[in-house]
C-alpha cells in the first residue's frame, strides 16, 4: 500500500470541510460480508447441492418453484446478510474516522451495515433498497415493510429448502405475494423514508457546494458506477476545492482532468481504515 497516499487521505479527512461517503460491495467485502467461498457454502449446501447456485448474489435471481422455496433461500440470504453482525469491524472503523466530521453517506448497499454500526441514520441514504425491508409485489401501495421477526421466524422453522406455507408473507392491502424491497427494477418501492434521505443528500450537497468537499469512495466496482463513482467524479470536477478519493482492492483510479485532486489507493478498505485511524492515535 502506498504510503504516501495514505497520508494524504488521512489529511483530507482531517481537513475537510465536508466527507462525502460513497459505499460499494466491496465495503461489505472487506467486512466479511462475502457473497461466495465459505460463508455462502456454510449457509446454503443444500441449495449448491440442489440446484447448483455458484453464489449468494445468483441466488437472488434463482427462479425456484414454490414460494416456499423462494422464501426459504431469501430468509437465509437476509439473515446471513443483514441480521447478523459482520465478521469484521471495518464499518466501525469507519464511523471512528468520520464521527466528529460533518458527514453524508450514499450506499448501494442494502445490508444495513451503517446503521448497524451506529451511523446518524439521518446522514444515510441507502439508494437500492434495503434488506430488512418488504414490499408488494406489484406494487399496489408505495409503502415497505419490516420483516426482521418473519425472516428469523422463516429461517427457524424452514424444512428442506421450505418454509411452512402460513409463512410466505402477502400485501396487507391486495393480497398479492411480497417480495424484497431492492431496486432490480421499476417496481420498486421508494417509501417516504427513501424521499426523506434523498432530500437530505440534496440538500447536504447544497449546503457544501464549492467548500472544500472529500468525496470518499469506497469500495465501488465498475458494475454499477452510476450512482457513487461517476457523480462524485463530476461533482468534483465541478468544485475547484473538492478532493475525490478512491479506496478498492484492484480497481483503484481516476479521470485525467481531475488527477491532481485525487487520492487513489489500491488496497483492503478495512486494512486503509485502520492504518489511518491508527496514524490518528500517534498525532494526538
Ligand atoms: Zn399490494
Amino acid at each position: 500500500m502506498d504510503t504516501r497516499q495514505l497520508q494524504r487521505l488521512a489529511h483530507q479527512i482531517e481537513t475537510a470541510d465536508a466527507v462525502v461517503i460513497g459505499a460499494g460491495s466491496g465495503l461489505s467485502a472487506s467486512a466479511g460480508l462475502t457473497y461466495s467461498g465459505e460463508r455462502f457454502e456454510q449457509h446454503f449446501s443444500d441449495f449448491i447441492e440442489k440446484y447448483h447456485i455458484p453464489d449468494i448474489y445468483s441466488g437472488g435471481f434463482y427462479p425456484f418453484d414454490s414460494l416456499e422455496e423462494y422464501w426459504a433461500w431469501w430468509s437465509r440470504h437476509i439473515y446471513y446478510n443483514r441480521y447478523v453482525d459482520a465478521p469484521k469491524p471495518v464499518y466501525s472503523s469507519l464511523l471512528e474516522l468520520v464521527t466528529d466530521k460533518d458527514y453524508f453517506v450514499l450506499t448501494t448497499n442494502v445490508d444495513h451495515q451503517f446503521q448497524k454500526a451506529g451511523f446518524d441514520k439521518h446522514r444515510l441514504f441507502y439508494t437500492q433498497g434495503d434488506y430488512g425491508l418488504w414490499q408488494c409485489m406489484k406494487p399496489c401501495h408505495q409503502q415497505t415493510y419490516d420483516n426482521e421477526e418473519a425472516v428469523r421466524r422463516m429461517v427457524a422453522e424452514q424444512k428442506h429448502m421450505r418454509v411452512p406455507k402460513e409463512l410466505i408473507p402477502h400485501c396487507p392491502v391486495c393480497g398479492k405475494p411480497m417480495t424484497m424491497n431492492l431496486r432490480t427494477d421499476n417496481t420498486f418501492v421508494e417509501d417516504e423514508g427513501w424521499h426523506r434521505a434523498a432530500e437530505r443528500y440534496s440538500e447536504f450537497l447544497r449546503r457544501h457546494d464549492q467548500l472544500h468537499v472529500l468525496f470518499l469512495e469506497l469500495g465501488v466496482g465498475s458494475n454499477t458506477p452510476g450512482i457513487v463513482k461517476f457523480s462524485f467524479r463530476r461533482m468534483t470536477a465541478e468544485n475547484p476545492k473538492a478532493v475525490y478519493a478512491c479506496v478498492n482492492l484492484g480497481e483503484a483510479c481516476t479521470l485525467e482532468e481531475i488527477a491532481e485532486r485525487s487520492v487513489c489507493i489500491d488496497g483492503d478498505i478495512g486494512e486503509v481504515l485502520k492504518k489511518i485511524n491508527r496514524s490518528d492515535d500517534k498525532n494526538t
